[in-house]
């Protein structure tokens, strides 16, 4: 990481206000939570395709939950890092207008970030399908290893988006007019190819705005970024934050 390149980015982030976070998985690998497109950890054992999806959910929610059962009890022992840390610190700033993320972990809000949308859901609840009751994560962890419905007995769904479910219709109404709304859209962690999130820079874009680019490893719109930077979120935060002036 070049010092010039945090002077260039906290430039971008006085000068391009309001300033708006986009982050990935990318954010939460320094908390020791695998990206399930990268092999490692608990994603080494399980396909994506028979744990994370709707269809094999309705299918069979008791294998799901075996799954889903070890990812929360990662998830709940994680913690927040430097990258969430600066994130809401830029928040209580000024710099940061709010972050937008696709992680389901809870570690930015756990970390005092206040305008957060969870485009992907997130571990807070668990949601019956037949009956609406919804049951906090401490609950559900309670009735591990299948969490049934404490109203009606069917088992509950994580309100965590799957593959193969739309987004939450709120929060991505709330994303794309804070994207559209930014003048610097700052992504973090996320390699911008999960859509509909990753169309959301371009409604940065497409309203005036300009990108500037936290990852390791290139992105798609790396060439309409204003600025890239290929290093980890939390140095990157953390050095931002200090280059900053005190208040926005
Ligand atoms: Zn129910």
């Amino acid at each position: 990481m070049v010092r010039m390149e945090i002077e260039r980015l906290a430039s971008l982030v006085a000068e391009r206000q309001p300033c708006v976070a986009l982050t990935g998985a990318g954010v939460s690998t320094e908390s020791g939570i695998p990206d399930f497109r990268s092999p490692t950890g608990i994603w080494a054992q399980y396909d994506p395709l028979e744990v994370a999806t709707i269809d094999a959910f309705l299918a069979d929610p008791v294998k799901v939950w075996e799954f889903y059962g070890r990812r929360l009890e990662l998830l709940r022992t994680a913690e927040p890092n430097e990258g969430h840390r600066a994130l809401a610190e830029l928040e209580r700033r000024g710099w940061v207008r709010a972050v937008i993320t696709q992680n389901i972990d809870l570690l930015h809000a756990r970390a005092g970030s206040q305008e957060l949308v969870e485009v992907h859901g997130s571990i807070r609840t668990s949601s019956c399908l037949d009956c609406g009751a919804v049951v906090p994560l401490d609950e559900v962890v309670a009735l591990l290893p299948v969490p049934f419905c404490p109203s009606c007995g069917r088992i509950l769904k994580p309100d965590v988006v799957m593959f193969g479910e739309l987004l939450p219709e709120r929060a991505i109404a709330r994303a794309t007019r804070l994207a559209a709304e930014a003048a610097l859209l700052l992504v973090v962690g996320s390699s911008l190819e999960v859509y509909p999130v990753a169309g959301l820079p371009l409604e940065t874009l497409a309203a005036g705005g300009s990108l500037a680019i936290v990852n390791r490893g290139a992105t798609p719109l790396d060439a309409r970024a204003a600025l890239t930077v290929d290093a980890g979120a939390g140095e990157t935060l953390r050095a931002l934050a200090e280059a900053l002036p005190e208040c926005g």
